[in-house]
């Protein structure tokens, strides 16, 4: 018996990390489609940040294509975002707003110009240490077919560290996910991903920035949500980012432009450039400016009625 009983514990142990592992397999392809481009240099050195008001984010001339044989996608990017400042990105499908997230976390490597973090250039620095120091708020997170707990706490893992069930509360309710969870029958027990409840995108992204504020990194990167969101979703993810924002340097790709009107500075990029930047006053007082002519398209489109009173009261 007992040599039937070590064979088959070890398989059950296997079985349950097998089950850990199972992630929404749609997600998970995604993640690989961003393999690993980057190596690191050998002379490569640890990013140094002493505390989250050095953490700041510098792209200097950034020239960027997916394929160095093919097209551009950024041209000479420059921008800064100061720490405790808010920076949005916005601009039309495609025009690169999600390359340049990427770039920050050092999935790809640049052609041209420098990204510096605390002044420190990305490139001579080892990826791990740069992630480390960078929280990723997804449009679409990965789901691990277990407990929306876990799925929480699973954010500290970055750390080394494993959340408690206190911290993954906390975190929770800061990214107003907690009401969710508690109107659920079994609380953070509920299982999720593809066999346990299948959570809207407005939750997916609760659930991302709960595991982002338990790695409480010094820089945070939003990558908003594309799918219609309700208003009351809306606002609530609004009021989580805030949260999250405090005291951290902060860049949101902003897809809908209601988001961005508090921002302390708003880039629009246009095919690979930055062509407009400023506050959301300046930038729609500017006269055929393109910020100005895709509020005027929002507007213009349905359901619109809330955005419109927004920046008639932020004018
Ligand atoms: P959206 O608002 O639709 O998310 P975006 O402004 O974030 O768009 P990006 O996703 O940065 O745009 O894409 C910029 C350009 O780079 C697009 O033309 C896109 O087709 C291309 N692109 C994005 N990812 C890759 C990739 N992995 N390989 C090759 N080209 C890519």
């Amino acid at each position: 018996i007992l040599q039937l009983y070590v064979p088959l514990n070890f398989l059950g142990t296997y079985y349950r990390m097998i089950k850990q592992c199972m992630v929404d397999v749609e997600s998970m392809f995604k993640l690989l489609r961003e393999h690993q481009e980057v190596e690191d240099l050998q002379d490569s050195k640890v990013l140094v940040l002493k505390s989250k008001a050095d953490a700041r984010v510098e792209f200097e001339n950034v020239t960027f294509a997916y394929n160095p044989n093919e097209r551009l996608i950024l041209n000479r990017v420059s921008f800064i975002v100061e720490p405790g400042t808010k920076v949005a990105l916005v601009g039309r499908s495609g025009a690169g707003k999600s390359t340049i997230s990427k770039l920050i976390y050092r999935l790809y490597d640049i052609q041209g110009g420098v990204i510096r973090i605390a002044g420190q250039d990305i490139k001579r620095c080892t990826q791990r240490s740069v992630r480390l120091h960078i929280g990723i708020v997804p449009q679409d997170c990965v789901l691990f077919n277990d407990t929306i707990e876990y799925n929480i706490g699973f954010g500290k893992l970055g750390t080394g560290e494993v959340a408690t069930t206190d911290e993954v509360t906390a975190a929770a309710e800061h990214a107003q996910f907690d009401d969710f969870v508690r109107r659920q029958p079994l609380g953070y027990n509920t299982l999720v991903g593809e066999r346990g409840l299948r959570l809207s995108g407005g939750e997916k992204q609760r659930v991302a920035i709960a595991r982002a504020l338990l790695k409480n990194p010094p820089i945070m990167v939003y990558d908003e949500a594309t799918s219609s969101l309700d208003t009351h979703t809306e606002k609530q993810i609004m009021v989580a980012i805030n949260f999250a924002a405090q005291g951290r340097t902060n860049l949101v790709i902003a897809h809908r432009l209601s988001t961005v009107m508090d921002s302390d500075n708003i880039l629009v990029l246009k095919e690979g450039e930055i062509v407009e930047s400023g506050d959301h006053v300046t930038l729609h007082g500017k006269q055929r400016g393109l910020y100005r002519d895709m509020w005027e398209q929002q507007l213009n489109s349905k359901n619109s009625r809330e955005d419109r009173v927004a920046s008639a009261a932020a004018l």
